[in-house]
């Protein structure tokens, strides 16, 4: 079959969760056997998100193959299972910084270069290329309908719908019908408008997707289908869900995937298995227990901030059949207040990746308790490299010791990364260099040491995981590491970057210089992830 464009816009307010609704479709019709991708096309001006402060944007997902891409793309993975790619994420800002090179190049030959058509041209091409034998490619346009900046997408979208041909296009459009309480009724009248707004554009939606929080009547989906000009059946209610991973099988109640295969004449008598996300909702409805995690972070007033993070637990509860509460903490509290009095009844400390200075020390005091107390520890990427500074401040006894991403300091334990290899060749980079794009991104394989904790745990002695970052630990200190209790226990396969510490005088407490909350599935949940939520569960016992 010839690959098929399903293009996802939205409607009427932000944040109804069309990543998620992208992400869902994606795995129904995964789980009728057919091979997808995900692609997002995000109308910012930054060239990519790497840039973008947490608070803003949220988490900045990594790919394996480097990119810094928007935080829809995690749920893309995490619902498909099919890793993202460079690909799979694209901003205004790159579409024109590559318009504009290659007009300096000359490469239009003396042309006026405009937003259509090189622009959409541009875009177009994106959207078309790195695929293989793909039967859908749901492409996610980010914003508002409506929105100036997504002006040149949306044309680029309509121009592919004729050019490709509709058999091959689909218009989803994903809108709210809010609930008005005196009237007692949903109301579709901002449906209506931001339909019109997308047809002002030239773009008649195919199947609206409808966010309610009550069930949609036959009469409210009769007077959609009238005024948006959209078969009933096509009227597709997405109700609200207390649970995410549960999306995906009530969008098939709804008949979301059957509609789809109709309208692209597919033939539906295969049916479709929703079994992995039956078993999961299962389990989120069925825990034996729970335990409480802490995460001592910078960015802990916006979740979206450590949005894999969070999944990441919560699939580790899953491997192990229970709840996962999370305890968000700034850091900073413990600067000023004794950090124990926050973790009462907490049952494993994380410390997360962050930058900069702010809450740093609260950080390390944390991850002191953690240790002293012998609570589960889990350092990710910074709260690694302040693991190991805790251990060279509180135990060696180096007290002006830290990271020169931070100050500079007698002992620069953690010391900024000039130069690494990938793929046979070296990486430079400069002190006073740009700022995007220019850590150490992206998989990278790592060997684990026979014998340690965490080889027995990932059951292999080769891992690949995902990298973002500049700093790394100095291991000039490792031989006082050693005799502090703290063993590198994985490095990169050159042997020359530490990847991983452990103690093993601590029931659990590792820390990890890549950010493994990346890659875990809540049908894959990742091993470290696993174990980590396995000795939660094994302290809470103690207690
Ligand atoms: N700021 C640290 C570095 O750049 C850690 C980054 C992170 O936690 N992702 O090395």
């Amino acid at each position: 079959m010839s690959t098929k464009f399903i293009f996802i816009t939205g409607g009427v307010v932000s944040s109804l969760g069309k990543g998620l609704a992208s992400a869902s479709l994606a795995a129904i019709l995964q789980a009728r056997g057919f091979k997808v991708r995900l692609r997002k096309l995000d109308p910012y001006l930054n060239v990519d998100p790497g840039t973008m402060s947490p608070y803003q944007h949220g988490e900045v997902y990594v790919t394996d193959d480097g990119a810094e891409t928007d935080l829809d793309l995690g749920h893309y993975e995490r619902f498909t299972g099919v890793s993202a790619r460079k690909s799979d994420n694209v901003t205004t800002g790159r579409i024109y910084s590559e318009v504009l090179a290659k007009e300096r190049r000359g490469d239009y030959l003396g042309a006026t270069v405009q937003v259509i058509p090189h622009v959409t041209d541009a875009i177009k091409e994106f959207v078309l290329s790195d695929l293989t034998d793909e039967d859908f490619v749901l492409c996610e346009i980010g914003g508002t309908v409506g929105d100036i900046e997504s002006q040149p997408f949306l044309e680029a979208i309509r121009q592919l719908g004729n050019e490709l041909g509709r058999s091959r296009t689909m218009y989803v459009h994903l809108t709210l019908l809010p609930y008005i309480p005196t009237a007692g009724e949903l109301k579709t009248k901002p449906t209506q408008h931001s339909v019109k707004e997308l047809l002002g554009v030239g773009i008649q939606a195919d199947l609206l997707l409808c966010r309610a929080s009550r069930h949609i009547d036959d009469s409210e989906r009769k007077k959609i289908a009238l005024f948006c000009n959209v078969p009933q059946e096509r009227v597709v209610a997405a109700l609200d869900v207390d649970n995410i991973y549960q999306v995906p099988v009530v969008y098939h109640e709804q008949g979301m995937d059957v509609e789809v295969c109709k309208y692209f004449g597919i033939d539906t008598k295969d049916g479709v298995d929703l079994s992995r996300w039956k078993e999961i909702d299962h389990k989120v409805r069925n825990p034996e227990g729970e335990v409480t995690i802490a995460i001592a972070g910078k960015y802990v007033q916006l979740l979206d901030a450590y949005k894999s993070l969070n999944e990441a637990l919560r699939h580790g509860g899953f491997a192990n059949n229970v709840k996962v509460n999370i305890k968000w903490l700034d850091s900073e509290v413990f600067e000023t207040e004794e950090a124990i009095n926050y973790l009462d009844g907490v049952n494993g400390i994380l410390v997360p990746g962050g930058f900069g200075n702010r809450g740093t020390e609260g950080k390390i005091k944390a991850i002191q308790v953690a240790r002293e107390k012998k609570i589960p520890f889990f350092g990710i990427c910074f709260g690694m490299q302040m693991a190991v500074i805790e251990t060279i401040r509180n135990i060696v006894g180096y007290k002006n010791s830290g990271s020169s991403e931070l100050g500079d300091y007698e002992h620069n334990v953690v010391g900024l990364m000039t130069e690494w290899v990938k793929e046979g060749s070296t990486l430079k980079r400069y002190k006073d260099g740009d700022l995007g794009g220019t850590m150490r991104l992206g998989a990278y394989d790592c060997k684990l040491l026979e014998g340690s904790k965490v080889k027995n745990i990932y059951g292999n002695e080769m891992i690949s995981e995902r990298h973002r970052h500049r700093y790394e630990v100095n291991t000039s200190y490792e031989a006082a590491l050693n005799k502090a209790g703290m063993n590198i226990v994985g490095r990169s396969p050159d042997g020359v970057l530490p990847e991983i510490v452990e103690r093993p005088d601590h029931p659990w407490f590792v820390g990890v210089q890549f950010h493994p909350e990346l890659k875990s599935k809540p049908f894959e949940p990742h091993p470290l992830f696993v174990s980590f939520i396995e000795a939660a569960v094994k302290q809470s016992r103690l207690v």
